[in-house]
């Protein structure tokens, strides 16, 4: 069966950040995208901030981020319900922003997303998110990748490249590939027996 990219249920943002105002990009976004996929999966994906088609509401289009992440997920033998997908910035941005006190200010709702959900698997995608989320802007995918990282002593981490950055430079996707491969490998591990393939 060829693969056929499709649009992820989302998860709608919880009350207290529907109209969250904490930076600038309250002023730019169309809306606060919370996250999409299965929200108790036990792998978190962090993209940087959402893309079009998520700030658009409702429409089924499925933009070039999502084809190239969902097929190599895909090929490595996940489903969309071993997902879930959320961002550095929760709101989309439109126009020049300062990009570190943003982040800065997000970064609550995701510790928020971490604390709640308590995926097992971290898999940050591209150096801004990769940076942002180490807390280290030297920090690069390309040395990075291929090794387990911990995160706050109860996530396992793993770092690719952004699908987007994938998708431009087509030379880049097998190393992508096997990223997702060392991901699923590890999650079939630590599934195995258990028949579930998700945290709760
Ligand atoms: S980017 Fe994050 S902190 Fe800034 S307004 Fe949107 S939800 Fe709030």
């Amino acid at each position: 069966m060829d693969f056929q990219a499709t649009s992820w249920q989302e998860e709608p943002a919880p009350p207290h950040a529907i109209n969250c105002s904490n930076c600038e990009l309250a002023g730019q976004r169309t809306r606060v995208i919370w996250g999409e996929g299965n929200p108790q999966a036990s792998v978190l994906i962090l993209l940087d901030n959402p893309g079009e088609r998520e700030n658009r509401d409702g429409e089924p289009y499925v933009c070039g981020t999502r084809q190239t992440l969902q097929k190599a997920a895909w090929e490595a033998g996940f489903t969309e319900n071993d997902l879930y997908v959320t961002y550095l910035l929760k709101c989309r941005p439109k126009r020049a922003y300062n990009k570190e006190k943003a982040r800065a200010a997000c970064r609550e709702h995701l510790q928020l997303q971490l604390d709640q959900k308590l995926p097992r698997f971290i898999f940050c995608l591209g150096n801004t998110a990769v940076q942002s989320f180490l807390g280290n802007p030297e920090a690069e995918v390309k040395e990075l990748r291929g090794t387990w990282l911990e995160a706050d002593g109860r996530h396992l981490l793993l770092v690719s490249y952004h699908p987007l950055a994938v998708r431009r430079r087509p030379n880049l996707y097998p190393r992508f590939a096997a990223d997702w491969k060392m991901l699923f490998d590890r999650y079939r591990q630590e599934h195995a027996g258990t028949g579930a393939l998700t945290n709760k």
